[in-house]
C-alpha cells in the first residue's frame, strides 16, 4: 500500500507513541507514525495562542521522580522551573493546595503542626470514622470534616459525577496532606514544564521520523497491518476489539477557552473551586505555567462529563467492574502477537507522563 515495509508501525503520536518511535529509530529501525488527530502530541499537545503556550487537553504538568526519565526528556527541550501549587477558591475564600499547614491555618487560624493535628483528630472522632470504606471516610479520616465539606466533596462530586460514598479511597489518597508550610503540589524530585511548550518538545522527539496525521488506523486496519512488521497501538483497547465485549467507561472533559484583554486573570495557574454550585472544575490560565508578558491573557474553563461515544476518552474510570472488562480484552490482545498495545487508552490505565515514558521505554528496550 504505501511502499517499502516499516519495521514499526505506531498508531498514535502521543507521549507513548512518539517515545517509541524515538528509539527504535535510533536503534536504526525504520519507523512510521500515524495519528487520527491533525497535530501530534496526544493529550500532552499545546498550541500557541497570542504568544501564549495552551494546553488545549488540559493542563500537564511534568514531574517525576525517576532520573533516567528527567535526563532522557532533557535531550528534547528545556524545562523551566514552574512548581504546581494550585488555589482552592471556595464561595470566594482562596485555599492553599495540596492540604498544608497553609490550608489549615487559613481554615481555623491554627499555627504550629500540632494544634493542626488536634483539630483533625477530634473532627475525626466526632464523625465516628474507624477504617475508612469509601471516599468520604478516607477524607475526613485524613483532613477532618470542614476540609472534606468546603474542598473535597463539592470538587470530587462534579469531576467524577458520583458521590464521595460512592468512591474508592484510593481517589484522594493520590493529593499530599502536608504537616509543614510546604504548597508544592507534587513530592516529585524533579518537576517543570518545557519551555516552548510540550509541542517542541515531542516534535523535537519525532525529528526525522516519517508522520502522518488525520490517519485513522481502525478505518484501514488491514491495509495499515500490510505495511509494517511490528504494530505498537496506543489507541482505546476497547475499540481494537470492535468493543466486541462492550465499552470501556471513561470520564471526559470539556474546556471553554477564551482570550480576555487582560495580563493577569487569576494570578496563578490552576484555580480549583470546590463548591457544588459552580459547574465547571477548575481555571487554567495558561500563560502562568510558561510565563510571558503579554497584555492578555487565555483561560480555560474545564467541565467533567460522563464519556459517551464519539467523545474523547480522558480518564479511565479503573473501578473493579471495568478493570475485570479491560482484563478481558487484554486475553484478546495477547493473541494479538504482531502488536504491542501501549499508553493510557491502550492498557487502560491512568499513566502520567512521566510513567508512559518509562513504559515506552521498558517497550523498546525489550524490542531491540
Ligand atoms: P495520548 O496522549 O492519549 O495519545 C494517544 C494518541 O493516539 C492520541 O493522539 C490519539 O489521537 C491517537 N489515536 C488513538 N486512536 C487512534 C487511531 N485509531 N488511529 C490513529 N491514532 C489514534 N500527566 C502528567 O504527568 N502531569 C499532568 O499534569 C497531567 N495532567 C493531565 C491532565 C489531563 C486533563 C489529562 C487527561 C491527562 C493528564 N496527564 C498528566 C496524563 C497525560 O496526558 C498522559 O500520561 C499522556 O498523555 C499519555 O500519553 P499516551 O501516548 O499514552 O496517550
Ligand atoms: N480533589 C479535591 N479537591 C481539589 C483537588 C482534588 O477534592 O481541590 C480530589 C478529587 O477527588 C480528585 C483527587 O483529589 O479526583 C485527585 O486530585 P488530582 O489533582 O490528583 O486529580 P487529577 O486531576 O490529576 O486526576
Amino acid at each position: 500500500m504505501r511502499g517499502e515495509p516499516y519495521d514499526y508501525l505506531v498508531v498514535g503520536a502521543g507521549l507513548y507513541g512518539a517515545c517509541f518511535a524515538e528509539r527504535a529509530k535510533s536503534a536504526g529501525k525504520k519507523v512510521l507514525v500515524i495519528e487520527k488527530r491533525n497535530h501530534i502530541g496526544g493529550n500532552a499537545y499545546t498550541e500557541n495562542i497570542e504568544g501564549i503556550q495552551v494546553h488545549r487537553y488540559g493542563a500537564h504538568i511534568f514531574h517525576t521522580n525517576d532520573r533516567n526519565v528527567w535526563k532522557y526528556v532533557n535531550r528534547f527541550c528545556e524545562f523551566n522551573r514552574f512548581t504546581n501549587s494550585p488555589i482552592a477558591n471556595y464561595h470566594g475564600e482562596m485555599y492553599s493546595l495540596p492540604f498544608s499547614m497553609y490550608t489549615f491555618n487559613r481554615m481555623w487560624g491554627v499555627v504550629t503542626p500540632e494544634e493542626a493535628e488536634d483539630m483533625i483528630s477530634r473532627q475525626r472522632a466526632s464523625a465516628g470514622i474507624g477504617d475508612p470504606s469509601n471516599l468520604e471516610e478516607q477524607a475526613i479520616a485524613l483532613v477532618g470534616t470542614d476540609i472534606y465539606h468546603k474542598l473535597i466533596e463539592g470538587y470530587t462530586e462534579k469531576q467524577w459525577g458520583r458521590s464521595c460514598k460512592e468512591l474508592p479511597p484510593s481517589i484522594i489518597k493520590r493529593l499530599p496532606v502536608r504537616m509543614t508550610y510546604d504548597n508544592n503540589y507534587f513530592n516529585a524530585l524533579y518537576q517543570g514544564i518545557p519551555i516552548g511548550g510540550y509541542t517542541k518538545m515531542i516534535e523535537a522527539m519525532l525529528h526525522g521520523i516519517e508522520v502522518r496525521l488525520n490517519e485513522d488506523y481502525l478505518e484501514n486496519k488491514s491495509d495499515w497491518d500490510r505495511c509494517a512488521c511490528r504494530i505498537v497501538y496506543t489507541g482505546p483497547i476497547d475499540a481494537y476489539f470492535d468493543y466486541c465485549y462492550g465499552s470501556l467507561a471513561y470520564r471526559s472533559l470539556r474546556f471553554e477557552t477564551e482570550i480576555i484583554t487582560c495580563p493577569n486573570f487569576q494570578g496563578n495557574a490552576v484555580v480549583n473551586y470546590t463548591d457544588r454550585e459552580t459547574p465547571f472544575t477548575r481555571i487554567i490560565e495558561h500563560k502562568w505555567f510558561d510565563p510571558v508578558d503579554t497584555e492578555s491573557t487565555v483561560i480555560s474553563k474545564e467541565y467533567s462529563v460522563e464519556w459517551g461515544p464519539g467523545m474523547e476518552p480522558y480518564y479511565p474510570v479503573n473501578d473493579s467492574k471495568n478493570n475485570e472488562l479491560y482484563h478481558r480484552y487484554r486475553r484478546l490482545a495477547e493473541k494479538e502477537t504482531n502488536t504491542i498495545f501501549g499508553g493510557r487508552l491502550g492498557e487502560y490505565r491512568y499513566y502520567d507522563m512521566d510513567t508512559v515514558i518509562l513504559s515506552a521505554l521498558g517497550k523498546a528496550g525489550e524490542a531491540f
